[in-house]
């Protein structure tokens, strides 16, 4: 059996129970060198296998899956954050379809969210924003037209930008562009949950200086939107005159 397993954030605690739980039974553990911490291979029993994916293209990573799965072994395949989000998995999966190959998908804590917890905040405030766009600016992977940070800002939810740290110029110019607003909050958030975490806060005018000040190229959350900062109604679910299947509100 092969398991894709997302390993969460970086805090080794922040796996699932049923992740943590095959990486114990795991005899051969595929892993994304870079980004995930090795305090997960502790668990690990001995004997197991393990291969770094950050050194290997995409037919290495099958032929490790291919050979544990007609050795009857189990093979975890360990992302980062959760593996549904800018994991690649979709063409190891595909693969595996074809082959014939039996697999699972085991969720993990994403990036977006250990970054929100964080700064302590909440991506949606009622009458602020109901909405959170996860998106990143184009690198050597290209965002379609459509999803142009521009046109995404435009809808002034709640947003959560991945893999664009290294270019925080050009990703707050379209966002200045789109939200209309340059002091709109934002919070840059690197290594969220791991012990050396850093938190820059700014606005969309002011926050690029400062991430370079900080010397923060990769591996970071960039947060942004009123949620950051606004005031906001409080909840309905919560309101004392509100009712709910469970609960009678008072008059
Ligand atoms: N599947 C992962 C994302 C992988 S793409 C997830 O769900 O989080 C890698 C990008 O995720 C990085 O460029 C960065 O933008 C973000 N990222 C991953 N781990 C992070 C962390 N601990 N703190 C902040 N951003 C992180």
């Amino acid at each position: 059996m092969i398991s894709f397993v997302g390993a969460g954030p970086g805090d080794v605690e922040l796996i699932t129970v049923k992740g943590q739980r095959r990486l114990k039974e795991a005899d051969v553990i595929i892993f994304a060198g870079s980004l995930v911490s090795d305090e997960h291979l502790k668990v690990a029993k001995d004997g197991c296998e393990f291969h770094n994916s950050a050194k290997m293209h995409l037919d290495q990573v099958l032929d490790v899956m291919r050979k544990a799965n007609n050795e009857g072994k189990k093979l975890v395949r360990l992302h980062t954050g959760d593996p549904t989000i800018y994991g690649a998995i979709q063409e190891q999966m595909d693969a595996l379809e074809r082959e014939g190959i039996e697999y699972e998908i085991i969720p993990g804590v994403s990036s977006f969210t250990a970054a929100a917890t964080a700064i302590k905040r909440e991506f949606t405030l009622p009458d602020v924003s109901q909405t959170v766009i996860l998106t990143r600016i184009e690198g050597k992977t290209p965002v379609p037209e459509e999803e142009n940070l521009v046109s995404l800002a435009k809808h002034k939810a709640s947003m959560a930008i991945f893999l664009s740290v290294q270019d925080i110029d050009r990703v707050m110019q379209k966002l200045i562009e789109g939200y209309g607003n340059p002091d709109t909050p934002v919070a840059v958030v690197y290594r969220a949950s791991w012990s050396d975490q850093e938190i820059v806060t700014g606005t969309l005018s002011t926050i690029a200086e400062k991430v370079k000040a900080a010397g923060i190229r990769k591996q970071a959350q960039i947060l942004v939107g009123d949620f950051i900062n606004a005031d906001y109604s409080l909840s309905k679910l919560y309101d004392r005159t509100f009712s709910t299947e469970y609960r009678k509100g008072e008059k």
